[in-house]
């Protein structure tokens, strides 16, 4: 049986790691020069990309090259636009505010233009009084993403919204790591909208850490631990449109 992995940065691991052939990864990019790694780990191997400018790349790197890297990424026709979002945790002034919605909105309009669905990063403010920065991320992204599909990676909202965002046809994505919160998610969100990542080398250590992603959602939910490596499977090749 083959697992997906729905988030990694392979291009990022260390020289000579080895997949296990059991893994298929679904390989993400966050910058433009990601992207073009990506790009060329597709084109070495075959895997599912996806591509985009994440709010991180857009507080470093700012928007002036933003129309080459939205070129870049409509001529490489990925599986999804992502990794995108707003990170409320990286942004510390009005001005990293403005950078990742700009960015964002234009990678929601490619996805709508590319008839594309959206992997969306959010991180809430973690500083209790907010400062110049908004609170909470996903209450930003939701709206402006009304009417696509989405794919919330690394997912850390409550599970209120993580009920809204199922409701509206989206998925939610679930690494290793453990907490309260995650269990509740997982709880109420039904089977056929889980996957599962590593968000290697940068959560996971490797694509392996899914196995783990895999166990966590059979405890939670009671099932047999092959029943949900099938379905986040198959929910992910449905969710990107590739074949098992
Ligand atoms: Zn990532």
């Amino acid at each position: 049986m083959t697992l997906v992995d729905s988030h990694t940065h392979l291009y990022d691991m260390k020289k000579g790691y080895e997949l296990p052939a059991d893994i298929l990864p679904v390989v993400a990019g966050y910058s433009h020069s990601s992207n073009r790694k990506a790009v060329e780990l597709r084109a070495q191997k075959g895997y599912p990309i996806i591509l985009g400018i994440a709010p991180q790349t857009a507080i470093k790197k700012g928007i002036e090259m933003l129309d080459e890297w939205v070129d870049f990424i409509r001529q490489n026709k990925p599986n999804g636009i992502g990794e995108v979002g707003l990170d409320y945790k990286w942004a510390q002034t009005k001005e990293d505010v403005e950078h990742e919605r700009a960015v964002f909105e234009r990678m929601v309009s490619l996805a709508r233009e590319m008839d594309l669905p959206l992997v969306i990063h959010s991180r809430n403010n973690p500083n209790p009084d907010g400062g110049e920065v908004p609170k909470d991320a996903v209450d930003d992204i939701l709206p402006r993403v009304k009417g696509l599909r989405v794919l919330m990676h690394f997912y850390s909202g409550s599970e209120e919204q993580a009920g809204k965002i199922v409701a509206d046809g989206g998925y939610i994505s679930v690494t290793h790591m453990r907490s309260k919160e995650r269990r509740k998610v997982i709880n109420i969100v039904p089977l056929d909208r889980l996957v599962v990542e590593s968000d290697c080398p940068y959560v996971g250590k490797s694509p392996e850490s899914i196995r783990e992603a895999v166990a966590y959602i059979a405890e939670v939910k009671g099932l047999d631990v092959g029943k949900v490596g099938q379905a986040t499977a198959e929910n992910a090749a449905r969710f990107f449109n590739f074949r098992l």
